[in-house]
């Protein structure tokens, strides 16, 4: 009796060892949102030589071995972000990042913390700093600076680059004071007293001429540490918008050496010169899963700051200004229908609704000229929405868009001041487009890197200060988060073996702290990335609070 019971725990080890079978990484005990069609939702993920091996209930994971098991304590994974517009550089180290920045006083801490580092003389340089967004509601100024880091010039450029504040000391080895004439283009402000205050506007290469260039080491060794900050946000792709020959070569030297440490990476060539890297090798569809050559890119028109965008309607105010186009018609038809001759994939920059409708007009003059079938090219930004007949035709021609929701969000105060009526409250639609059957991915660009900000923004319509644009251009949840992963990849014509969790997919994911499709989307901005994995591989883990 007593043996057979010994015999029978025997056999059931044996046979649940021998059933098991081995995986790298389990995890288990929370939600997977798989992104398929249905955007089924699964307890468990199961990877195996960086891709997802199976998907399933609780019970799944008792049947593999793994490496590492981790215990998903009722948190959501979702595919990992895919963000298809970028901009990523490596700075000096004398920069200091300002973005995000909410107070004068923070930046004047970063300020001397960077002082302290680079010691005494030593210029200081630092972008992004917005009025807006900062608790005092005002810009900081040349006594806010010299109060942080009196023995050190310092010139901190505002988001958007349109103005900057320089140190006392700054102005001083430039050579400023109140008796130096007003630059073309630009202004040296002055306060009430006739002092000057720092700023000066559109014309800060006076000052900013002086700082000493960056070692291209110094720029390699922070470009790829911008690139690892990327994991932190969850993204595990993204798209590069816009690269010169130069550039690219830093790029692909940088994924040689790290790139199975960074997210994925798609660059688009600038069109100038597209054509000296093709003759390098690197032309259209080259690369790999980890590094390759996107579409080409090229501005069609100008933003808001000016305003420049292009657009059918004169801007509110000025009846007799649209906004510029950065290319010619003529051109712009010419390069389209040279690019497309040479087999590119186009991505082209367009925000007013004019420069919209005149690059879709040209695409599909080009596409019915020479039909190449599943060509993917598409807009980016996308801001004034166009009329019903342009989106017709996108979607009837399958032309898509990489739309940033965000820039609802962060660039507000822009619209408000540049737009008005349908324009303003449809700015950088959303649902519209979707609705007409054209096809979206979503991206930061660079206001900010973040994709929660995008997820916000596209789930409520909200700007920084809680007004609501065009309620009915809102998406649900489920829709942005496809947008930010599934619909990527497809961008880049992976969506074969990235974006969704499906077995046989990358195992590219994110593990949130919190459940994207149920918490209240007030607080979207404010679930934390816990861990990033890159093809399986744990590249990123929040440490503990
Ligand atoms: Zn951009």
């Amino acid at each position: 009796m007593r043996r057979s019971v010994v015999l029978l725990v025997a056999v059931v080890l044996m046979t649940s060892c021998a059933d098991r079978e081995e995986a790298d990484l389990i995890l288990t005990g929370g939600k997977v949102a798989v992104v398929d069609d249905a955007f089924s939702v699964h307890e468990t993920i199961v990877v195996r030589d960086g891709r997802v091996l199976a998907v399933g209930d609780a019970g799944l994971a008792d049947r593999f071995e793994a490496a590492r098991t981790i215990d998903l304590e009722g948190r959501l994974v979702v595919p990992g972000f895919n963000d298809t517009h970028t901009h990523i550089s490596g700075s000096a180290r004398r920069h200091v990042d300002l973005a995000g920045t909410e107070s004068i006083v923070e930046i004047q801490a970063l300020v001397r913390a960077k002082a302290a580092e680079m010691g005494e003389g030593e210029w200081i340089t630092g972008y992004g700093w917005s009025e807006d967004e900062l608790a005092e509601q005002r810009r900081p100024l040349r006594h806010d600076l010299d109060e942080a880091a009196p023995r050190n010039p310092v010139l901190l450029t505002r988001a958007g680059a349109h103005s900057a504040v320089a140190s006392s000391l700054a102005l001083e080895l430039a050579g400023i004071d109140e008796s130096t004439p007003q630059p073309e283009g630009g202004v040296i402000e002055r306060d009430e007293s006739g002092e000057l205050n720092g700023v000066i506007r559109e014309r800060q290469g006076i000052v900013g001429r002086l700082v000493p260039d960056a070692t291209p080491g110094e720029l390699r060794e922070s470009h790829v540490q911008v690139l690892r900050d990327q994991l932190g946000l969850g993204i595990t792709s993204i798209v590069q918008a816009g690269v010169s020959p130069e550039g690219f070569t830093a790029w692909q030297s940088i994924y040689e050496e790290f790139g199975e440490q960074l997210p994925r990476a798609t660059v688009q060539p600038f069109w100038n010169g597209a054509k000296r890297l093709a003759e390098r090798g690197y032309g259209p569809g080259w690369g790999d899963g980890r590094f390759r050559v996107g579409a080409i890119k090229v501005l069609v028109d100008g933003g808001f700051t000016g305003p420049a965008a292009y657009t059918i309607e004169p801007y509110p105010g000025r009846p007799d200004y649209r906004g510029l186009l950065n290319v010619p018609e003529d051109e712009l038809r010419a390069l389209i229908m040279e690019a497309k001759s040479l087999g590119w994939q186009m991505g082209f920059h367009a925000i007013g609704d004019a420069a919209i409708q005149l690059t879709v007009e040209a695409f599909v003059d080009a596409l019915e000229a020479n039909a190449r079938q599943d060509h993917r090219h598409y807009l980016n930004h996308f801001t004034v929405p166009p009329t019903v007949e342009t989106l017709d035709l996108m979607a009837e021609h399958a032309i898509a868009i990489v739309q940033q929701p965000n820039f609802t969000y962060t660039l507000e105060g822009r619209y408000v001041e540049n737009l008005d009526g349908y324009r303003l409250e449809h700015n950088n639609p959303v649902k519209t487009p979707m609705e007409h059957g054209v096809f979206m991915a979503l991206s930061s660009d660079i206001l900010p890197i973040d994709p929660r900000v995008g997820l916000y923004a596209a789930v409520t319509r909200k700007g920084m200060s809680g007004r609501v644009f065009g309620p009915d251009e809102a998406i649900t949840i489920e829709e942005a988060i496809r947008g930010y992963t599934a619909n990527g990849a497809w961008v880049t014509f992976e969506e074969g073996t990235k974006g969704t969790l499906e077995p046989g997919m990358l195992a590219d994911m994110v593990v949130l702290s919190e459940d994207l499709l149920t918490i209240d989307p007030e607080r979207i901005m404010d679930v934390e990335v816990d861990m990033t994995i890159v093809g399986g591989a744990v590249l990123y883990e929040r440490s503990a609070p």
